[in-house]
């Protein structure tokens, strides 16, 4: 059986493997992967300190040089890295693509990190004083990552971190840990010094001991919402800086002057896509005034064409879900309904294989209260909710505890546009069903979808990842020194 080794000081470190990693088209055991002991957990975090000190004093043109390469390496990798994906987490091929195309441009981005770590410099702000500023890197920065994005979230958080001249300790998810192992690799290749790029695999225990740990000086984490409360919690009661994100509850809206074709096609590819193993997944289809009627008629004809099966089958439009028990789990919300919904298609009857697959279903009549629109399933399965009114849309919207992603259907501006200042939500899409932002900008929720204040990459990345220093300075002549015990003033 093969063990999934750690990462550190850019040399892979072999352990007893304890966790299973299934391959969830087949439902086999793959390989299994070890849980640090606390020497462990000490070592990776001192090789990263003693990195940390060259690292942090490193150029921007060398850090630059070496994120050009590393962004080369992943684009004629794409092809092995999308593999390894899919044989973990189980998403097609051409999904696991669009994973790596997303994180590529955040490297991207952090490939302009002069840019972006430009200071200011005010000249005279009092006799003779100019000030400048400048930001520097934190330190030690703990990456702790979910299963359903397993290159892009690392990404998201390690291209700037890096940048930003912060070494990495990336805890992946266990589910599927092989790719973080291959992105370390890749970046030493492209030239990152030892120890700046560093992968310690682990469960809750492990995540638990880098909350803790003297040597970790700030905390990127993203998954479910409990975890990242957790992790906001105990991470900042031990001083750390920390940006923990966490679920989602994802509302399309629809409105009765939409494209009923165009709001149907967009609510099977925001649905289903992944499996609906995404944060920013449709996730409640909200079907204002009389449209719910043809609308649930269309996204069924559609559901009844898509095809699940394995990532790496040309014809599967989605793949199993992660695991056999979160399978069950997903498949109780259309065997036992609840009272008052309407199964409308139950895909429990299409789940195929020894795999963990689920069909698509689609539920009609998903009310507040019930478990179908309460929880985050993470599933192949769509709830429709009727409202008679926008404006029942909007407090429909506002009264849920997650606040990720939602979108609005429309042919009309003024009623995008003031949805878009309306809804409590951070990412918002206008006939965008998952508006994911690109890399120049932030992502992030509100409400339960996120603890901590500071958004994640982009320009709230490169802030999060370095704190700033200002100086104040003046030449004075001899001349001009004086005794005075006043408080400096600029006046
Ligand atoms: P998870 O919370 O179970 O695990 C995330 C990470 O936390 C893993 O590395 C895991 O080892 C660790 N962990 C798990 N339980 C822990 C505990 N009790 N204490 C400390 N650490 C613990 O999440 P998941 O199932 O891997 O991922 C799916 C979840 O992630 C969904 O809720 C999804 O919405 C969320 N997610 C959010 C975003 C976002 O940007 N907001 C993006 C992707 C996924």
């Amino acid at each position: 059986m093969r063990t999934i080794p750690h990462y550190i000081n850019a040399e892979t470190v072999s352990a007893p493997g304890e966790l299973p990693v299934y391959n969830p088209a087949t439902g086999e055991v793959s390989a299994r992967v070890p849980i640090p002991s606390t020497h462990d957990v000490d070592t990776a975090v001192s090789v990263a300190r003693h990195a940390w000190r060259t690292w942090s004093a490193s150029s921007l043109s060398q850090r630059t040089n070496i994120l050009f390469a590393f962004r080369h390496l992943l684009l004629t990798h794409a092809e092995e890295l999308a593999d390894i994906i899919t044989a973990e987490h189980g998403k097609t091929l051409a999904d696991a693509r669009g994973e790596i195309a997303r994180g590529l441009e955040n490297v991207e981005y952090a490939c302009g990190i002069s840019e972006h770590l430009k200071g200011g410099f005010s000249s005279q702000v009092a006799e003779g004083v100019d000030v400048h500023s400048f930001r520097e890197p934190l330190g030690v920065v703990v990456a702790i990552t979910p299963f359903n994005f397993p290159i892009m979230v690392p990404l998201w958080m390690a291209a700037n971190a890096l940048a930003t001249g912060n070494v990495v300790i990336l805890k992946p998810s266990e589910r599927d840990p092989s790719v973080s192992v291959r992105v370390g690799e890749l970046l030493s290749e492209a030239g990152l010094p030892a120890g700046v790029f560093n992968v310690l695999q682990g469960n809750a225990a492990t995540v638990n001991q880098l909350l803790e740990h003297d040597g970790v000086d700030a905390v990127s984490f993203v998954g479910s919402t409990p975890v990242a409360r957790h992790v906001y919690q105990v991470a900042t009661a031990h001083g750390k800086r920390v940006q923990a994100l966490g679920g989602a509850k994802n509302h399309m809206v629809v409105l009765p002057d939409a494209d009923l074709d165009i709001a149907a096609d967009a609510a099977i590819n925001a649905g289903y896509g992944a499996a609906g193993e995404r944060c920013m997944a449709i996730s409640v289809v909200v079907a204002v005034g009389d449209v719910a009627d043809e609308l649930v008629a269309k996204i069924a004809q559609r559901v009844d064409r898509l095809r699940v099966g394995p990532g790496n089958d040309p014809a599967s439009d989605f793949g199993p879900v992660i695991t056999a028990e979160h399978r069950q789990r997903v498949l109780s919300y259309v065997n036992a309904p609840d009272p008052g919904v309407t199964v409308v298609r139950d895909g429990s009857a299409r789940a195929e294989g020894p795999g963990f697959f689920v069909g698509p279903c689609l539920l009609d009549g998903v009310t507040p209260g019930m478990r179908a629109y309460d929880d985050e399933i993470f599933g192949p399965v769509l709830g429709v909710t009727r409202v008679a009114t926008y404006a029942d849309a909007v407090a429909l919207i506002n009264d849920n505890p997650y606040g990720n992603g939602t979108a609005i259907f429309t042919r009309d501006g003024n009623a995008a546009r003031l949805f878009s200042r309306q809804v409590h939500v951070g990412m918002i899409g206008v006939n965008v069903p998952i508006p994911v932002p690109v890399s120049s900008y932030s992502f992030g929720g509100w409400k339960n979808s996120l603890f901590g204040h500071s958004h994640i990459y982009g320009p709230e990345g490169i802030t999060f990842y370095s704190r700033a220093k200002v100086v104040t300075t003046r030449w004075p002549l001899a001349s001009e020194s004086q005794i005075d015990l006043g408080f400096p003033r600029t006046r």
